[in-house]
């Protein structure tokens, strides 16, 4: 990088030999002037980093030539040369806020130094000038506060949020209601006494602003706090929405299962009576009804059952959520014994084969992941197609979830209806031997997604479908797991129902 140095002395020869000591070093350039008018022009022309001049010449002296370009609007480093070392001068410089201060004898070695401070103010300045762009333009409020509550230096986001066109030596306690005020002030010197950050969340004017308080103790100040704030009123309020729309869903939900229930409840009582009559008239009076009558009969109290079948189906469906039982580490592989065995007469009569791979132990309502393998096992084995019923079940591991699947070779379910089968009363195959209600899979989508898992079928028509439920792992039973899987691997689990 270039820095440009003007030199400013009414001796030429010595503006020379000062402009050619500094420009020995590779970064710097040298502008020379000899006069101090001339050298104000030049810095409203070119970019100047640092000026050098001579304290002693005709028109001004170096002190007011340094004010002089401070009333300009020039912050640049400036460096004063004097050729005779005086106290009185040195102290008025020191006073205007010179950069530094060299005396003309002190020989080559002095001009070694005046280059290194000179690169180290222009760098100091850059530091300076970088950080007040961040602060200028930093969307976040940003400012710095004494332990009296009195801003000492504010940036503009701060103005902004507080609508104040100047912020510096004014209280939060005349900016903000008392309350407010107070916490924050506290907060601060909370941050002072525990040398930590304090986080909170208030208003400042009429939004919302997440808050980090941190000591702020520079040397030669009194102490204070750094305040940094964040506009955080869009987010809050996209949050309250959202958590409002959740919590309005939830609530129609609850009326929605409590509807279903309360209706499948009290359908039960009159269907009842429906039944339980048409029974008594067939019992009574079977002998005065000719064969078309027996027949309408029948039609009648299978109905009825059909019904009374959907409703129990129905109850059960809206108590999945609400009447489950805790989650608790379940083995699967016993699980699906028991199913095995309350299915046996079922598995005998279609003459199906069952077999079961090592299961994984999942945390899951135990109950409840019995009724979804019995309703996936059941339906294998009641869509079957030509063929015996082959029914497999097995488990893997896919990212953080356990995916169980029940693979049949039944007679599939087209493209189109796969995703509907989890509907309630959605039924694909009707076919009278295969009495069913339209209930079980939904019933099952309840269940794992009460799991927080998900369920899905993949089938080839005429083939087969494979049933798939996913479910979380729980970090807790990842190891027992495993363990379950190795050690029921090799025991001989494949194996069929005679
Ligand atoms: P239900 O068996 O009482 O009719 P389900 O909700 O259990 O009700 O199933 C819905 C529909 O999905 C069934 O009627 C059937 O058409 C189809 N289905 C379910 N499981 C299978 C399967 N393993 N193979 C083929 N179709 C199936």
């Amino acid at each position: 990088m270039e820095l440009q140095v003007l030199v400013v002395d009414d001796s030429e020869f010595y503006a020379n030999h000062v402009a050619d000591a500094l420009a020995a070093h590779e970064e710097i350039q040298t502008t020379v002037r000899t006069e101090p008018r001339l050298a104000r022009r030049v810095m409203s022309r070119t970019e100047i980093h640092c000026v050098v001049s001579d304290y002693q010449m005709p028109e001004m002296n170096g002190v007011e030539l340094l004010e002089s370009i401070r009333a300009d609007g020039h912050d640049q480093p400036f460096f004063l040369v004097t050729g005779e070392g005086s106290e009185a001068i040195a102290s008025e410089a020191i006073a205007s806020g010179v950069t530094g201060y060299v005396r003309k004898d002190g020989g080559d070695d002095q001009f070694q130094e005046l280059t290194n401070r000179i690169i180290n103010a222009i760098e100091q300045r850059q530091t300076q000038q970088k950080y007040e762009l961040l602060f200028d333009n930093m969307p976040e409020l940003l400012a710095y506060i004494g332990t009296d509550g009195v801003i000492r230096t504010a940036n503009p986001a701060a103005r902004e949020a507080y609508g104040a066109d100047e912020l510096v030596g004014r209280s939060l306690f005349d900016l903000l209601p008392e309350a407010d005020a107070q916490r924050y002030v506290a907060a601060g010197r909370d941050a002072l006494d525990t040398g930590e950050p304090t986080r909170l969340e208030g208003p400042i004017g009429d939004r919302q602003f997440s808050q980090i308080y941190v000591p702020a103790e520079i040397p030669g100040e009194p102490p204070m706090f750094q305040v940094s704030a964040r506009d955080v009123t869009d987010r809050r309020e996209a949050q309250q929405k959202l958590e409002a729309t959740v919590e309005k869903l939830a609530e129609s939900n609850e009326r929605l299962e409590q509807f279903a229930y309360v209706a499948s409840h009290d359908l039960k009582e009159p269907l009842r009576m429906v039944t339980s009559y048409v029974q008594l008239l067939e019992g009574r009076y079977a002998d005065q009804l000719d064969e078309d009558a027996q027949e309408f009969m029948d039609f009648a109290v299978d109905g009825a059952k059909r019904m009374q079948a959907m409703i129990d189906g129905l109850l059960e469906y809206s108590r999945v959520d609400t009447d489950g039982d805790p989650m608790e580490p379940t083995p699967v592989g016993e699980v699906v014994s028991d199913v095995r065995d309350d299915l046996a007469v079922r598995i005998d009569d279609a003459d199906a084969t069952l077999t079961v791979d090592s299961l994984p132990t999942l945390v899951a309502d135990p109950n409840q992941l019995r009724m979804l393998l019995q309703n996936l096992i059941a339906n294998a084995i009641k869509y079957a197609g030509d063929a015996d019923p082959r029914v497999h079940v097995s488990a893997a591991e896919r990212d953080e979830t356990w995916v169980l699947a029940v693979e049949d070779n039944g007679m599939g379910i087209p493209a189109s209806k796969q995703e509907a089968v989890f509907d309630v009363f959605n039924r694909v195959h009707e076919r009278g031997d295969e009495s069913g209600t339209g209930i079980g899979l939904a019933v099952c989508r309840k269940i794992v997604e009460r799991h927080e898992g998900e369920i899905w079928v993949e089938s080839t028509e005429g083939e087969g479908s494979t049933f798939l439920a996913s479910f979380p792992k729980a970090a807790d039973t990842d190891r027992e797991a495993t363990v379950t899987a190795s050690e029921t691997t090799g025991v001989g689990q494949r194996g069929g129902v005679e």
